[in-house]
């Protein structure tokens, strides 16, 4: 009989490993807390927030992994975003061009790729020779979790259940928790192992704003870029959707953010720093979003190790949250779900394959942690600084002069997920200090042509 397992979590990496669970033949149940986003519209409920996100290389391989017409199917309606356009303080924009042989990202609505993945998790149902190999149970949460030697037991409690006198228990052979952030299933399986285990709240929130389609659903900006306006201590960007309209972000520390409470402080800060967003986004939508909205805290989780034996194991946000500075949280959680799925192809058992999992993939994690920290700098900072440009011009020359061993850090995260995020790292330190040699020797020139210049001329 096929083995039983509980994914906990129906958000985008629970619901991909559900799928490629299915495919290998296990009984899958897919378990989260709140409806089923499809029959809600409740915002609330769905947790989607309307966020969109930046789908790249290693997202896309972990879904063509998981089936390649799976995945033409749910990103049939991304939007190639071949750059960053950096908004200038006095309107100008400027365009810095991603990949060196035309790679882009891909903006993707968060909402519709979830549900997306969920018909996928129907259809796979539907299909007469998997005979309902999963089934799905909305509005339950997990409250508990304990092992044995031969079963995992949780217990559920039905989210209409508001006195909690109605749990249910169930048996798994095995459970993998996709449970997000605040993970319970994280929490739960520390009580077994030891567990390391790190959460940090950067001084940084975020407040979703909109920038709505122009006249007969047109784009008001460029679609195809990732629009970005820098400021230093806080940045606006948007990424566009397929009706013409933008999901805008602004970034900021939060006590910059809440003093930004009435429209006496709202307008001048935004007329002052994002004169040509005001336009697009309209000020009274600004100052309502400010006043009114939640803001949204930005923390990174860490911790080793992922497994409690072959009983229980985390992945996605629930074994690392991480600031979306990269754009690789999903990203990162769709490649543990490839990464998971081809150990347990190729190990001799479940152990071993949960066992390898923690042990080959936490430097990996630790490293894209490090990398989405340190890209707030680049995108608020560093795109317009003089000294930046030019060594990323030399980087990108080198890039395609020598394209076999030269490869720019950015291409390696987004567009290169063959390489390890620890080896992205490694192979940057070393780039890095050639490029300084470079960089120096280049100067010295100039210096030495000038001065020689100078001496002809006297
Ligand atoms: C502003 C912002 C921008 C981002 N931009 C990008 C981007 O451009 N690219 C990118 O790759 N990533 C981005 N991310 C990160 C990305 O959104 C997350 O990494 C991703 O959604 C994590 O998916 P997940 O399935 O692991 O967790 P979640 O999406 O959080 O899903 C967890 C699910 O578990 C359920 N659950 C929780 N507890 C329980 C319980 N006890 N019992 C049952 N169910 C439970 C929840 O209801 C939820 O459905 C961004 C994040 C933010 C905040």
């Amino acid at each position: 009989m096929s083995e039983t397992v509980a994914v906990i979590g129906a958000g985008l990496v629970g619901s991909l490993m559900t799928l490629g669970l299915a495919h290998r033949g296990y009984n899958v149940t897919l378990i989260d807390m709140r409806p089923d986003p499809r029959k809600t519209s409740n915002k609330s409920e769905k947790n989607l927030r309307s966020i969109n996100l930046a789908v790249s290389d290693r997202g896309i391989r972990a879904l063509e992994f998981v089936d390649k017409e799976m995945s033409e199917r749910v990103l049939k309606d991304i939007i190639p975003m071949h750059g960053r356009m950096i908004h200038t303080l006095d309107g100008k924009q400027e365009s810095q061009i991603y990949g060196l042989f035309g790679e882009h990202i891909n903006s993707i609505d968060r909402g519709k790729l979830n549900e997306h993945l969920l018909d996928e998790i129907d259809l796979f149902n539907e299909n007469s020779e998997n005979s309902n190999k999963i089934q799905c149970i909305f509005n339950h949460k997990v409250a508990g979790l304990s092992f044995n030697t031969s079963f995992a037991k949780i217990k559920l409690i039905n989210g209409d259940d508001k006195d909690n006198d109605n749990e249910i228990e169930k048996n798994f052979d095995f459970i993998i928790g996709a449970d997000g952030s605040y993970s319970n299933i994280r929490y739960q399986i520390q009580k077994y192992i030891r567990m390391n285990y790190q959460q940090e709240y950067i001084d940084k929130c975020y407040l979703e704003l909109y920038i709505p389609p122009g006249e007969n659903g047109s784009f008001l900006i460029d679609p195809n870029h990732l629009h970005i306006w820098p400021r230093k201590e806080f940045m606006l960007i948007a990424l566009a959707n397929e009706d013409g309209s933008f999901t805008s972000t602004f970034f900021g520390p939060w006590k910059l953010t809440e003093t930004l409470n009435k429209r006496e402080l709202i307008e001048p800060f935004f007329n002052d720093n994002f004169p040509d967003a005001v336009k697009l986004i309209g000020m009274d939508n600004i100052v309502r979003v400010f006043k009114e909205n939640p803001k949204g805290a930005l923390m990174q989780v860490t911790c080793n190790k992922y497994n409690y034996s072959d009983k229980a194991i985390i992945i996605g946000d629930a074994s690392h949250s991480m600031v979306p500075f990269y754009g690789q949280g999903m990203n990162c959680g769709f490649e543990d779900v490839r990464v998971l799925l081809q150990l347990l192809d190729k190990s001799t058992t479940r152990e071993v394959a949960f066992d390898s999992y923690t042990e080959s993939r936490h430097e990996d994690l630790k490293a894209i942690l490090k990398l989405a920290i340190d890209n707030y700098n680049e995108m608020s900072t560093k795109v317009i600084s003089s000294a930046y440009l030019f060594r990323k011009t030399l980087d990108s020359l080198l890039g395609k002069l020598l394209p076999k061993y030269w490869i720019p850090l950015y291409t390696m995260v987004s567009f290169r997920g063959d390489i390890p995020y620890s080896e992205c790292i490694r192979r940057e330190k070393r780039q890095q200090t050639i490029l300084k040699i470079v960089e120096t020797s280049l100067i010295g020139m100039c210096a030495i042509a000038g001065w020689w210049k100078y001496r002809k001329s006297t």
